[in-house]
């Protein structure tokens, strides 16, 4: 199959487009380096199967040839990323998935939208469903990406409703693991950056709000096979495994043997206090489930970083 995705050049996309390329597609990575780099595709950029275009895309642009599959990723994801780029933030959820959208359409393919837990905002229901409609802050410092999603999951519903595109939406929970960004913000790369400079971690608040943290590897294989399957709609995709972040911290320096200060800093505003994914759903359409433990996970990236140092 020739693949295209959007934000192939990102954290998420790299290994995607690295698992597609191991099963024997061609991909075609669409990315503006906006938060990504041509070093996590260093590998790729020299196999035949493997072509980069740089585009924005939120500005249309025409492929050649066919398309089986389109997976769009491309949107700046993390926290303090979004809160540095607004406006391209929404660009991307909204022209970005309509010219996604459209490319799939001209080619009769399959669409996956990376959709994210943000839209559920800091949720008033505990562990969350597809069902559940969120609470989220439009105005707020996180508005610019959840609306920018939520917009974008009701663009990609109405294509499936107007022209029977056949669409899946990846609500994706928090992801780590090699190939994220170290100075991106988010808990995982923090808490790895300060490690490798003997800093003290830095959590935020009183550590006690939750996160449950999926292992790239086992995302990688619920989207591929969320893509594959006939379901049309959103589906929850990450690990129900649910951590405290100050345990988070504790499990961290006991991975990575390093005794550091935890720094306790202000909670940014509209922080979700609780995160968790009921994966009903995905267990029974798509027989999936992740299968890497948080100390497992968390080891296997310390140790790429300290290689890659
Ligand atoms: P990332 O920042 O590493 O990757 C995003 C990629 O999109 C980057 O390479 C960036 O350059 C590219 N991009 C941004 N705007 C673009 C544009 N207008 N045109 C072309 N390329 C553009 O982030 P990631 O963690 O790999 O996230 C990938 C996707 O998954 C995002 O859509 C994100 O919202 C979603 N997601 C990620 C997580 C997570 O925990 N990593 C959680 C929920 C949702
Ligand atoms: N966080 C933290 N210390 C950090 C970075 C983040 O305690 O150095 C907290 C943050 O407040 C949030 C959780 O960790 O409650 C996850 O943050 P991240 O930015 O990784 O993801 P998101 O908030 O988008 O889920």
């Amino acid at each position: 199959m020739r693949v295209l995705i959007t934000g192939g050049a990102g954290f998420i996309g790299s290994h995607l487009s690295r698992k597609l390329i191991e099963m024997g597609n061609e991909v075609i990575c669409i990315d503006n380096l906006l938060t990504g780099n041509l070093s996590n595709i260093e590998d790729l950029m020299k196999r035949k199967e493997f072509l980069f275009i740089k585009h924005d895309i939120t500005k249309p642009i025409f492929i050649e040839g066919e398309i089986h599959q389109v997976f769009h990723l491309a949107s700046p994801a993390s926290p303090k990323d979004y809160a540095q780029y607004p406006i391209q933030t929404l660009k991307a959820g909204a022209y970005g998935t309509h010219n996604a959208l459209g490319i799939a359409l001209h080619k009769k393919a399959k669409f996956l939208l990376a959709s994210t837990s943000e839209v559920y905002g800091d949720p008033l229901e505990h562990p969350q469903k597809e069902t559940y409609w969120g609470n989220v802050n439009p105005v707020g410092p996180r508005g610019v990406y959840d609306e920018a999603k939520r917009f974008a999951e009701a663009l990609t519903m109405a294509y499936n409703k107007i022209h029977k595109l056949d669409v899946k939406i990846a609500r994706i929970f928090n992801t780590y693991g090699p190939f994220m960004r170290l100075d991106d913000g988010r808990v995982i790369p923090n808490f790895i950056n300060q490690a490798l400079n003997d800093e003290p971690l830095t959590v935020f608040g009183n550590g006690e709000h939750t996160r449950s943290f999926c292992y790239i590897d086992d995302m990688i294989e619920g989207l591929i096979k969320l893509m594959e399957s006939d379901f049309n709609g959103p589906m929850n995709l990450g690990s129900p495994e649910e951590w405290k972040i100050k345990e988070v911290a504790k499990l961290f320096m006991e991975i990575s043997g390093k005794k550091l200060e935890i720094k306790y800093l202000p909670l940014p505003e509209d922080d979700p206090h609780r995160r968790q994914p009921d994966i009903s759903l995905a267990k029974n359409v798509l027989n999936w489930e992740p299968k890497i433990r948080l100390r497992e996970g968390l080891k296997r990236t310390w140790e790429h970083f300290l290689k890659k140092l």
